[in-house]
């Protein structure tokens, strides 16, 4: 036992009253940054970083940050690693267990690591996830990353999809020496990471470096082919693919029935994302061209989607945006940092509201039918049921309104694949280690779980990834003329 030395308890106080005053990373003014589509965040710098990550308590093993990390980073060495100002090993740390650190580190909600550390019990946790991107561009910026390959084991892999989910399985994989290609649909690699999160929350140019660090690994991308319709999951296997994975997210978005929902104005939340926040040579044909943002746009929904579309309509002008949401604050799913952000941008919300139907002139969206609601009877969520009120109804003038409900999976692939068990609402069915019902075929992220955070798909994507890499060293290695298949162009 440490024996106590008079003035201890001052200096234990100190210590304390240290721990309880954050360092919060930096973030451009909201009145400046909502004129632009520039990072919200500015982060640490090195003393600041040093400062925050001094506050860590080293909780002893099991930390409760590593234990809440999906992905069970060693939170608290790459903390110790920071304040001692060696921020290169630091990352390396994080990137021990993370494929994803810059990006984790910008977008991972405080529910993850943050909310579980022991600081929290003082309304005052570790600065986590901005103390990741911190290290990560750190070191980025001084050309220490270095990314290993091992020596080529013959085995191919297919990758469907590039966001977090596959984006992981094909680092994974490349760095055990396997040959992998990744198949995207859209135009640019990346997935939702690109096409759903907006820049000024994750630039696109973070998403770009990590396609380049997967290049370098050897990792081939085919984008602009959807597999499902262009090709199949057999016609994969013919090619000589030994073992596919299922990273396709969930791109659907919930259509309502309210009356007029086709009104020319009225955006579905990802087709307005994409739209706004991309350049037209990185959209599909037949959505290049940008949405027509009006003076007043309605936001329908209450997750961090919703936020992000608010966001992004005062940056393209809008005067008046206001989120309606039908049930209270208490109940909405989203992160309410993300709604502070908003907040303080200007967006405004309205309560316990839900629309009856969109109004329209001559094809066009003039204004919404809403209808008041009280909360009634937990339903299935836990979450008390909205319950409109009789006679309540108002209209609102609207110019713009945009539709964040939800999103579910796509079928195609599932209808195409003879042996891929998927559930009543079309999610592929695996085990813990991502095996489908298909031999060779794995799966992990949304297209599983339904909507969930990056790191929780990078997470399953990672255990999916192991176990598709004992199952391709179970196979033999491709010969000379499936190598040389492999390498011509793909037709679709
Ligand atoms: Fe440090 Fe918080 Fe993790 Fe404890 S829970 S080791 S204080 S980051």
């Amino acid at each position: 036992m440490i024996p106590h030395l008079p003035g201890d308890e001052l200096v234990i106080e100190r210590k304390i009253r240290t721990r309880l005053l954050p360092v919060l990373p930096a973030e451009r003014p909201p009145e400046i940054r909502r004129l632009d589509f520039e990072e919200v965040r500015i982060g640490y710098d090195e003393t600041t970083a040093r400062l925050e990550a001094a506050r860590c308590l080293h909780c002893p093993d099991p930390a409760p940050c590593i234990q809440a990390c999906p992905l069970h980073n060693d939170i608290p060495t790459a903390l110790w690693l920071i304040e001692h100002g060696d921020f290169l090993r630091a990352a390396q740390v994080f990137r021990q267990t993370s494929f994803l650190s810059e990006i984790c580190g910008r977008v991972c909600p405080p529910q993850t690591c943050r909310n579980s550390c022991t600081l929290s019990a003082y309304g005052k946790p570790i600065q986590i996830t901005p103390l990741e991107a911190f290290v990560a561009d750190y070191q980025r910026r001084a050309g220490a990353l270095i990314l290993h390959r091992a020596p080529p084991t013959g085995r191919r892999a297919a990758v469907v999809g590039s966001g977090p989910a596959g984006l992981t399985v094909a680092e994974f994989l490349a760095r055990q020496g396997h040959a992998v290609t990744v198949f995207e649909a859209m135009p640019k690699p990346g997935g939702l990471l690109r096409y759903g999160i907006p820049s000024f929350k994750l630039p696109k140019a973070i998403v770009d470096q990590k396609i380049a660090d997967l290049e370098q690994l050897g990792v081939r991308f085919i984008t602009g082919v959807r597999i499902g319709k262009d090709l199949t999951l057999d016609d994969l296997f013919a090619q000589g693919y030994q073992a596919i994975f299922l990273g396709i997210g969930t791109w659907r978005p919930v259509e309502p029935d309210w009356e007029g929902a086709e009104l020319e104005g009225v955006y579905p939340a990802l087709e307005f994302l994409m739209r706004a926040n991309l350049p037209p040579e990185d959209l599909p044909p037949g959505k290049q061209e940008p949405p027509r943002v009006g003076h007043r746009v309605a936001v329908i929904g209450g997750g961090d989607t919703a936020m992000d579309c608010a966001r992004t309509a005062l940056r393209w002008g809008a005067q008046e945006v206001v989120v309606y949401y039908r049930r209270t604050e208490a109940e909405m799913p989203g992160n309410r940092e993300e709604r502070k952000k908003a907040r303080e941008e200007g967006v405004r919300f309205e309560f316990l509201v839900a629309p009856v139907r969109f109004i329209g002139e001559e094809g066009r969206l003039v204004a919404i039918e809403f209808i008041r609601m009280t909360l009634g009877e937990p339903d299935a969520s836990g979450r008390r049921r909205p319950v409109p009120i009789p006679g309540s109804n108002f209209t609102v003038p609207v110019d713009t309104a945009v539709l964040a409900l939800g999103f579910r999976p796509d079928p195609t692939v599932a209808q195409t694949t003879s042996g891929l068990q998927v559930s009543r609402s079309g999610l592929i069915v695996t085990d813990e280690a991502g095996r489908t019902s298909r031999p060779g075929v794995f799966a992990a992220g949304d297209g599983v779980t339904g909507p969930d955070l990056v790191v929780t798909a990078s997470a399953a994507a990672m255990r999916a990834a192991r176990a598709m890499h004992e199952y391709l060293m179970a196979q033999p290695p491709a010969t000379e003329r499936e190598v040389s298949l492999l390498a011509e162009p793909v037709s679709a």
